[in-house]
């Protein structure tokens, strides 16, 4: 194999081009209970005013305002109830003079009425209630239409359906909806120093914690894994393994061999495949030499083998293009900016990348420990990543940093 020289491209430029390359999965219809975690693929239209009617807010009574004019407490006005309605129902009465229905939370207010006196305001009599304050035409009462407007687009196709998205599909009667499928995805971890979890570790060899990995970080977006363990460091046993995933799925994803150690084979598999290698380095690290490739619409990832290097490239440049696939309109990770709590010294000739510990509450971060690429454990207790510019020298404590955030977790302290 001959040694290409590989021109790193930076991370925002390698992002783009993934994204620009992406096209957006089919769409399919699903029972709106169904809908959970995938991507909106239409507008979501108001199909009534919300609320439907003018309602009270409260349990208490609909009085005309004018009747309370002038109350106070050595004046108190009398009402008389005439009527008592709950919830779902609607009193046929219309009010005159000094009348008032007792009516509850959510009930539709009486023709005449124009405001609602709450039960704790009044003073109950044989006939009804006094009150001791005058009320305003329109106080406390919930508007029709107030929320929204019968065509109103509330919410826009890309919107991913959250637990909230499903309380106003059901708000509007939508027990269908329309959505983007999900990709199929395949992993295909490669190294014959691997054994998966079952297996004896002889001398030599690891445990192959990348597939698992990546099978957690994509079942977290809902999303299906196929996962293969090509146990030879032989081309052939690869290509084919690969090959085949890569026709069967959306996006493949491989870990190691994609460096120029000797048995590393992707870059030759790309080549065999006849795929579109988008870049092959990129200007950070961990994880240089991080290849993107296209084929048919389906995506290969080149990840490294050294698992934060892996995790890594999957948050950059896996998981924005599954995003994009499932039509999913914002993409791009969360990014706060946070004050460093200990010294990082090492220069940064790339763009760093550090699985790192933020504490949303003080917005200070630091590292997650131990930090190499073939670092485990850090990505374990992380939940963001520093992100130190290119170019750049040490850091010390009290420097400002960016940080990603991906994850939440717990904050130190609570504001109650
Ligand atoms: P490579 O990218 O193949 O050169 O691998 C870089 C480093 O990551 C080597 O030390 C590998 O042993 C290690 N590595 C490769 N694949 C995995 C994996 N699936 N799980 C854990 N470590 C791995
Ligand atoms: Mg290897």
């Amino acid at each position: 194999m001959m040694l290409e020289k590989r021109t790193p491209i930076p991370v925002r430029e390698a992002i783009e081009k993934c994204i620009q390359h992406v096209k957006h999965k089919n769409i399919k219809t699903v029972n709106y209970l169904e809908s959970l975690g995938y991507v909106l693929a239409e507008d979501i239209v108001a199909t009534y005013d919300i609320p439907m009617f003018n309602k009270s807010p409260y349990d208490g009574f609909a009085i005309r305002s004018e009747a309370s004019k002038d109350a106070s407490g050595e004046q108190r006005k009398h009402f008389t109830v005439v009527d008592h309605i709950g919830a779902g129902t609607v009193s046929d009465k219309a009010l005159q003079g000094n009348e008032a229905v007792r009516i509850m939370t959510g009930a539709a207010i009486p023709e005449g009425a124009d405001a609602v006196v709450m039960l704790e305001q009044t003073v109950a009599t044989e006939e009804g209630f006094t009150l001791r304050k005058p009320f305003t035409s329109g106080e406390n009462i919930s508007f029709q239409g107030e929320e929204c407007k019968k065509g109103d687009i509330v919410l826009t196709r890309g919107t991913k359906v959250t637990p909230g998205v499903i309380a106003v599909l059901a708000t509007f009667s939508y027990a269908e909806v329309k959505v983007y499928e999900r990709p199929s995805v395949a992993i295909i971890a490669t190294g014959s120093e691997l054994v998966d979890i079952n297996e004896s570790l002889t001398p030599g060899k690891i445990r192959n914690s990348n597939g698992p990995m990546i099978i957690g970080l994509c079942k977290d977006m809902n999303i299906e894994v196929n996962s293969y363990h090509v146990k030879a460091d032989d081309y052939n046993t690869l290509f084919n393994v690969v090959r085949d995933a890569q026709v069967s799925h959306d996006i493949v994803i491989t870990t190691g061999g994609v460096s120029v150690g000797d048995f590393d084979y992707m870059p030759q598999i790309y080549k065999d495949l006849e795929a579109d290698v988008l870049f092959n380095k990129i200007a950070m690290r961990p994880g240089s030499v991080t290849t993107v490739a296209v084929k048919d619409n389906h995506f290969l990832f080149g990840l490294s083998g050294n698992p934060s290097a892996c995790y890594t490239g999957f948050e950059l440049y896996t998981r924005p293009v599954i995003k994009t696939m499932m039509g999913e309109r914002d993409v791009y990770p969360t990014f706060v900016k946070a004050t460093l709590s200990e010294d990082f010294t090492k220069a940064n000739p790339f763009t760093r990348f550090i699985r790192a510990d933020l504490d949303y509450n003080t917005m200070t971060v630091k590292p997650s420990g131990f930090n190499k690429s073939n670092a485990v454990v850090a990505i374990a207790t992380s939940n963001s990543m520093i992100v130190l510019p290119g170019g750049t020298r040490g850091f010390v404590a009290g420097d400002t940093v960016d940080v990603l955030v991906n994850r939440l977790s717990a904050s130190n302290g609570v504001p109650w």
